[in-house]
Parts: C-alpha cells; sequence; structure tokens
C-alpha cells in the first residue's frame, strides 16, 4: 500500500512509504506508569532507506521529558546482556586497554563498568539520577543529549550505543554523527532490535517491540549495512540474540501467546479484561489489544563497524 505521511521518511525523507499497521496503545513510557494510555500510532516502513518508524510520535520536548521523569533503573538489567559480552569482546579483541570508549545512552555505566577502569570511559545519558549513578562508577558523562556529539571529531577509539537506536527520531543522523566522532580506525558498535526477525514479521506493527511506547525507529542488519556505507564506516560483521536467557517451557509459552495474538486477538482481549498482565483494560479498553511479552525471542542484533584510516 502506497501512502503519504506529511513530511515523508524523518529520516531520508523519501515519500515512498509503506503502511505497515496499527501499533497497540501502551501504558507505560521508559518504565514509568502512564496516567492514561498514549495511542500508538501507525507503523510505516520507507522503501528507500528501510527504515521503520512511528507515526505520530511524540516531539523532542514531549520525549525528553518524560524520559527525564522515567524510571531510574528502566533499563538497568545486571551484568550478563548478551550484547555487552559480544561488544566487549570485540574492543578487547581490536583496541588495547586504555583506549577511550564513548557509550551513547550510557544509562548507569553498567556496560563502561564491565570494562573496568583501565579505559577512558565516557558517557552520554538524558536521565540525571541514572547518569549520576554512572558519574559514581567512575564514567566522565560528556554530555546529556547525543545531539552535542555533533561538536566532536576524530576523538574516540569505540562508540558504542546499545539499544538506542530506537529511540531516536532519526537514526542515519546518528550513525553519521558517531562515524564524525570516533577516530580513523576506531570502531562503532550498535545494537537494536531487528525488524527482519522472524517473530517480528509474524506480528508485524502489533509486536512487543512496537508496542513499547519510546521505541519510535526501527532497522534491521539490512539497515545497518546500508546506512554505514553511505555514514562513511566499514560494516564489518553481525550477531543475532535474545535479551532473554529462557528454557523451552517459557519459549513454547511465549510463542504460543504470541501465535494466538495473532490468529484469534479477542482471546487475548479477553485475557487482558479479565486482568491478564496486569493491564486495567477494563478501565482504558485499548489495552486489550497490548500484545504478549516475547522476551525469549531471538530479536535483537548488534553490528561492529570501523572508521576506515584513509
Ligand atoms: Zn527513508
Amino acid at each position: 500500500m502506497r501512502v503519504s505521511v506529511q513530511a515523508g521518511c524523518p529520516s531520508c525523507g523519501s515519500p515512498n512509504l509503506a503502511l505497515a499497521g496499527t501499533i497497540p496503545s501502551s501504558d507505560l513510557f521508559a518504565g514509568q506508569q502512564l496516567p492514561k494510555p498514549r495511542a500508538g500510532g501507525a507503523l510505516y516502513g520507507c522503501r528507500v532507506c528501510h527504515l521503520a518508524f512511528r507515526f505520530p510520535c511524540p516531539s523532542d520536548d514531549e520525549l525528553n521529558n518524560l524520559y527525564e521523569t522515567g524510571c531510574a533503573d528502566a533499563w538497568t538489567n545486571g551484568q550478563a546482556r548478551k550484547d555487552w559480552k559480544i561488544a566487549k569482546a570485540w574492543i578487547d579483541e581490536r583496541l588495547p586497554v586504555g583506549s577511550s570508549i564513548l557509550d551513547v545512552g550510557c544509562f548507569d555505566g553498567g556496560f563502561l563498568n564491565t570494562l573496568g577502569p583501565g579505559y577512558e570511559r565516557y558517557g552520554v545519558e538524558i536521565q540525571s539520577r541514572a547518569a549520576e549513578k554512572a558519574r559514581s562508577r567512575g564514567v566522565n558523562r560528556i554530555a546529556a543529549s547525543y545531539a552535542e556529539l555533533a561538536n566532536w571529531s576524530d576523538r574516540f577509539d569505540a562508540i558504542v550505543a546499545f539499544d538506542l537506536i530506537e529511540h531516536v527520531r532519526d537514526p542515519a543522523n546518528l550513525l553519521a554523527m558517531f562515524a564524525k566522532a570516533v577516530r580513523p580506525g576506531g570502531l562503532v558498535i550498535v545494537s537494536s532490535g531487528n525488524s527482519d526477525a522472524w517473530s517480528w514479521r509474524l506480528l508485524g506493527a502489533r509486536y512487543w517491540y512496537c508496542a513499547i511506547g519510546e521505541h519510535i525507529s526501527f532497522v534491521n542488519p539490512r539497515w545497518a549495512r546500508k546506512i554505514s556505507r553511505r555514514v562513511g564506516l566499514a560494516f564489518e560483521r553481525s550477531e543475532f540474540f535474545s535479551h532473554t536467557e529462557a528454557g523451552a517451557l517459557r519459549k513454547l509459552t511465549e510463542i504460543s501467546r504470541n501465535v494466538a495474538y495473532r490468529l484469534a486477538p479477542a482471546m487475548t482481549a479477553l485475557a487482558r479484561r479479565m486482568g491478564a498482565g496486569g493491564k486495567q483494560a477494563r478501565r482504558f479498553p485499548e489495552l486489550a489489544d497490548y500484545p504478549p511479552s516475547w522476551m525469549s525471542a531471538r530479536d535483537h542484533f548488534i553490528c561492529l563497524c570501523s572508521k576506515p584510516t584513509i
């Protein structure tokens, strides 16, 4: 289906967009319970740059305000994150101890903490309480917003950004800033959801990852390969992973719930109205369509790019 969104693709401006469906409403933002649900809007895909995005989506001021008031431990999930382990292995393999590492969206400094004090550790973080925790762990917070990266050129040995792209209106511009701020020969490592994952394709706009209110942009390794080349980075490799270690029973339960949601959404809506998942679907009927969680799905990717030396 060919549609026109007034301003075109938020990244490349192309009007060549495909409507992928309606995103369910959500009553959470950055781990914070909202007084009433926010409408999810629609999911569009750009046929030119392969970005998928939420439209309409909150203004930058509204987003920043929601992040600032968000939960201080919204994205803290311990030391065992798979993307952190993969990124640490890539950094260990390619860079000497003592290198300068910038984590954009460092939150409470969890990843930089896993590298140890031997590195120069820098962070960008908007949420002041989380940034305070990062500072207490020895992270030098150089900016609150990634927009300030525009002031840096050829500075860092590696720039990492875990689960940041999906929060940014123009991820290609973000990658371009990373390409400028990293030194020649340095590394850029990013992770995000993979919109090409089979679980995602099964549910489209109604996939759990899209329903999370603060997720506004959706990418995949095809996008990363294309955009990294455009901004002057060499795309080297990518890996797929799941954020949640799950046994066979949990995997089967999540698959069953999501297949049922796909094939018989009225069943899920009934369960929601009966209180399943803690949603106030009786008070707010739009929450009855909120998707089941699928945290065990292998629906994330991490990629390694490098900046050529000439
Ligand atoms: Zn585009």
